[in-house]
């Protein structure tokens, strides 16, 4: 290699050199001002929205390219979602960055007191590769929304779409405030040595640990949207057809199980499986017809080394013999067909990590209120569900079951109301986003007390008197009768 190349490969090095370069001129521009106004933040809104637009068919081949995601899913999940987000930030922002009065305390009578929403600064977006598209404007939109200057660090396992990301990010928007840094471990190493004002990311709860302990340093911020094992509730006395067909479109027409609120595992009763099982097989075969192997409706999975997990789990000796429908695979196209395993134990790989993929296992309990303690014997999901129409257990179960969202009687739609938070709760992650939820993560509510001249009371000011100490006692306790007296002296 010439020096002349040598230099220039080390001129393309992403390292922590140029990583700090990187966020000192962010952060220069950001003290400019700009992105603090309404007006420019709208701009910059409407320049994503325009970008994803514009180029929906070249998002539909890049995420072809990266997962073969069927085209109906990009349109719905990447690019409705991101739209939808956009139009709700443009409808509302005005209204959100509006300071919000607030009532004051007789303590400091006469004043007035509100809260400011200030933009944090320079934040940085790190995002995963089954949502490529959604899960990095998403958050980078509302980063914008709440007038910070944003770095995003595409997913380098979906890299036609982080190409795309960088060409669209470039082309549309206001570079002197908003970057992409593609790349792997050591690109976001290196930034995640700077110091940021936040650092939202989303991905595996391992990452999220060194995002975290990075973090800590500088003491920046975070929101971590995790993963988890969401549980699916079958109750007997639901319609078992819907039922099926609901808990199919969360979990393989969701990225083929790709996904963070992807149902992870079922639990139903011994009774119900065997009928649970034959509706999803009917249904599962309706869908994806009896080679779903050749299903053009059927994401496939991301990566050779992803595909040998799955194969792990299904090879596991523990589940030999469960699986009751599916469990076809083609290595060299990357795909795994729909699966279900039934009765599998819960000492069994498959039970013991997220599974991230087509395959479904379903767990069997004599009573159907057994399944709140056993879904709490575990870690705290990103989403749980549950089919049935007893209203006590649907009580039971909004109650007792701690998780980042909660959905009755269908899978993943909570995920589109824009006026729910999303987010995880314990090892599912911190923080959340989605509507008001995305300006307000990226947003620092500053408190503003307003005082006039008027009103000096000797009372704050020594010497300090008995009256003055009862005065202050009666005052902190909200005593009128005790605040008349101590004026008076009477005792
Ligand atoms: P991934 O492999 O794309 O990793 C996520 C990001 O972390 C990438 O940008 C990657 O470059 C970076 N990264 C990887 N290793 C790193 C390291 N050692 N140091 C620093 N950065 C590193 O995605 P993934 O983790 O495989 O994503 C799947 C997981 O994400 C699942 O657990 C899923 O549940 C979760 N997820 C959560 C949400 C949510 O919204 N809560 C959405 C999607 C995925």
């Amino acid at each position: 290699m010439s020096v002349e190349e040598m230099q220039s490969q080390k001129r393309n090095v992403f390292d922590a050199e140029t990583a700090s370069s990187l966020v000192k001129e962010l952060r220069d521009n950001f003290g400019s001002g700009r992105t603090r106004s309404y007006e420019w933040r709208v701009s910059q809104v409407k320049a994503l929205l325009k970008a994803v637009v514009d180029n929906e068919e070249q998002i539909v081949d890049a995420l072809r390219s990266d997962l073969a995601k069927p085209p109906l899913e990009t349109i719905v999940y990447e690019v409705g979602m991101f739209k939808n987000s956009c139009e709700v930030i443009l409808k509302e922002l005005k209204q959100w960055m509006k300071p919000e009065k607030v009532k004051t305390s007789i303590r400091t009578f006469p004043s007035s007191a509100e809260i400011v929403p200030e933009p944090l600064g320079v934040v940085l977006v790190i995002s995963a590769w089954n949502y490529p598209i959604l899960l990095s404007l998403d958050p980078v939109v509302g980063a914008i929304a709440a007038g910070n200057a944003v770095v995003l660090k595409p997913s380098e396992i979906a890299p036609a779409s982080s190409s795309l990301l960088l060409k669209l990010i470039e082309k549309y928007c206001d570079n002197s405030f908003i970057r992409v840094v593609e790349g792997a471990v050591d690109e976001t190493t290196a930034l995640l040595q700077q110091k940021w004002d936040k650092i939202f990311y989303t991905g595996n709860g391992k990452v999220g640990r060194i995002v975290m302990t990075a973090a800590a340093k500088h003491l920046t911020p975070v929101v971590l949207e995790l993963g988890g094992k969401s549980p699916v509730v079958v109750d007997s006395n639901v319609d078992l057809q819907i039922a099926a067909r609901r808990i199919i479109s969360g979990k393989w027409g969701l990225n083929n199980g790709q996904a963070c609120i992807s149902p992870d595992y079922v639990i139903t009763t011994k009774d119900c499986a065997p009928k649970l099982v034959d509706a999803l097989k009917t249904e599962l075969e309706k869908c994806y017809g009896k080679n779903p192997l050749e299903s053009e409706d059927l994401s496939r999975i991301v990566t050779s080394n992803h595909f040998a997990r799955l194969s792990k789990l299904l090879d596991d000796d523990k589940v030999a013999g469960k699986i009751v429908y599916g469990g076809e695979k083609d290595e060299k196209k990357l795909r795994i067909a729909p699966t279900l395993l039934l009765d599998v134990p819960r000492d069994s790989l498959i039970m013991g990590e997220e599974i991230f993929g087509p395959l479904l296992p379903i767990i069997t309990v004599n009573k159907v209120e057994e399944s709140i303690d056993l879904i709490n014997s575990g870690t705290k999901p990103l989403a749980a569900y549950i089919f049935t129409t007893n209203k006590k257990l649907k009580e039971q179960f909004v109650m007792n079951v701690p998780a980042g969202g909660l959905l009755v009687n269908d899978t993943v739609l909570h995920l589109v109301v824009d006026t729910l938070p999303f987010g995880g709760v314990g090892e599912s992650g911190m923080g959340a986003y989605h509507g008001k939820f995305s300006f307000d993560a990226f947003t620092h509510k500053k408190a503003v007390l307003y005082r006039s001249f008027a009103g000096d009371s000797s009372l704050r000011y020594p010497p300090y008197t008995d009256t003055k100490l009862r005065l202050m006692k009666a005052l902190i306790g909200g005593r009128f009768l005790g605040i008349i007296r101590a004026l008076f002296g009477w005792s």
